[in-house]
């Protein structure tokens, strides 16, 4: 499970440049949906193969005549909570303040690992000023610049050294054919009864019983002799013969449940329609490249008047998910559940296409042969021919010259024709251009 990193210091250190510093391009959709998280906001971060969840936290509010530990904001100690690590950044420029002092005294018991990055050393990583965080009792100080990026990646060295990211088993996992499937959503819509009708229908293979909260609950069942493997997003806790939530709503555990996933079911309550929430979800998916397959539950509930605003706020508010299948259904009445099977298996295969040289080079040549790119300039962009450079999701690479100059509508349009070929439903397609001058 990726392990999760809060960054903790008082105002003004340089807390958020460091988050969008690790979370690099990935955080545009987080940056996109900040305005519905303003206390904390959450990012993915990755160092060579290792991943992390960075949490950045609005920061302390200190107030000098009650002390910091009580005015600290909530959603710190919230973040701290929810994380394996602890990044307290420290202002070099400032020096050691008051604050630092108690902030430091709040994390030491708190039990968890603490790494002291003392920011904005641009330029003074030798200074002697360094040495006085020392006192602070958090081990060696890292010096960083998180404005010039200097001197994070050794950080980030130290932060993931202790944490066990396993033998690498991606390969495997791909030609494990187990759909690993996720099932997201806020509290409410619906997952566990969606969970309970599956097993009390399907073969149950396997059930693992968290040893700690920290450990994800995992179910493996069978269905027509696909097997998959349901990872815990709801907080679902076993009782009797039944699962039910028993947690609040979690970004962290979603978005762990998300990178662990192949196939990332997003429950949505037909009653509600799409709330903030679930745009909010739906946009940690699109992020992580996973195949998607929406599903609109208590369908039984809604009356033709309301099914007609959920049409309507469904493209206006999951318009950029637009390549994942949207399906009704209810879990109570367990309707819509073979065809929801069928999205996700056919999601799953999406995911996992196998596209061959010859005949991505084709579909190329094709789509050009009916409709040239634009020219720009003196050049015309010259597409020659395409390989797959990965899978979940599919990768299409494509070389030539003056590729640079290609119209993101031209690639929109060569990616409608490769998902056309390979009827490619429910997983994103990341089109790559490689010019060869
Ligand atoms: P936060 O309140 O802790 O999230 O701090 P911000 O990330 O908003 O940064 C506060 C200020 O410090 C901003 O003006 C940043 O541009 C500046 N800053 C952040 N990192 C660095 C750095 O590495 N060097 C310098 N010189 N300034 C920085
Ligand atoms: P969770 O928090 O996402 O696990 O949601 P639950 O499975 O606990 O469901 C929340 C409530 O919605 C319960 O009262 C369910 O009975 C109800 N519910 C779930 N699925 C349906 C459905 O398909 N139709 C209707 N009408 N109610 C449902």
């Amino acid at each position: 499970m990726k392990p999760v990193i809060a960054l903790v210091g008082r105002p003004n250190v340089g807390k958020s440049t460091l988050f969008n510093r690790l979370t690099k391009s990935r955080d545009a959709i987080v940056a996109d949906f900040a305005g519905l998280t303003r206390d904390r906001h959450y990012g993915d971060g990755r160092l060579g193969d290792r991943e992390f969840i960075v949490i950045d936290t609005g920061g302390f509010e200190p107030d000098s005549s009650t002390g910091i530990v009580k005015e600290m904001a909530k959603q710190t100690r919230q973040a701290v909570a929810e994380a394996d690590a602890v990044v307290f950044v420290v202002d070099i420029r400032l020096g050691l303040s008051a604050q630092d002092q108690d902030i430091a005294r709040y994390l030491r018991a708190c039990n968890k690992r603490i790494y002291l990055a003392v920011n904005k050393a641009e330029g003074m990583s030798e200074s002697p000023l360094l040495g006085e965080f020392h006192e602070l009792g958090m081990g060696e100080p890292h010096p960083i610049s998180a404005a010039h990026g200097q001197g994070i990646r050794s950080m980030l060295e130290a932060v993931l050294e202790g944490f066990d990211y396993g033998d690498e088993d991606g390969e495997g996992a791909e030609e494990e054919q187990v759909i690993r499937l996720a099932v997201a959503g806020r509290p409410n819509v619906g997952k566990s009864t969606l969970i309970n009708t599956w097993l009390g229908e399907e073969r149950l293979v396997a059930f693992d019983m968290p040893g700690t909260t920290r450990d994800a609950i995992s179910v493996d069942f069978e269905r027509q002799g696909q097997k998959f493997k349901l990872i815990d997003t709801a907080g679902l806790r076993r009782k009797g013969k039944v699962f039910e939530a028993i947690e609040k709503f979690s970004v962290v555990k979603t978005l762990q449940a998300i990178a662990d996933a192949n196939v990332v079911l997003l429950l949505i309550d037909a009653t509600q329609g799409v709330t903030d929430q679930d745009a909010h979800i739906a946009g940690y998916i699109l992020d992580s490249g996973r195949a998607v397959v929406v599903a609109i539950n208590k369908w039984d509930a809604v009356d033709s008047y309301q099914r007609e605003m959920l049409q309507r706020s469904i493209e206006a508010r999951l318009s950029f998910l637009k390549f994942a299948p949207v399906l009704n259904i209810s879990a109570l009445k367990r309707q819509g559940l073979g065809p929801l099977w069928n999205a996700l298996a056919d999601a799953y295969s999406s995911a996992y296409k196998k596209m061959t040289t010859p005949v991505l080079t084709r579909l190329i040549q094709e789509a050009v042969q009916h409709q040239q790119p634009q020219r720009s300039g003196v050049s015309r962009p010259k597409l020659r021919y395409a390989h797959q450079g990965g899978m979940n999701p599919p990768i299409v690479v494509i070389h030539g010259n003056a590729l640079d100059s290609v119209s993101d509508a031209y690639k929109r349009y060569l990616e409608g024709r490769i998902r056309a070929h390979y009827k490619l439903s429910g997983t994103p397609l990341r089109i790559e251009m490689r010019s060869s001058k």
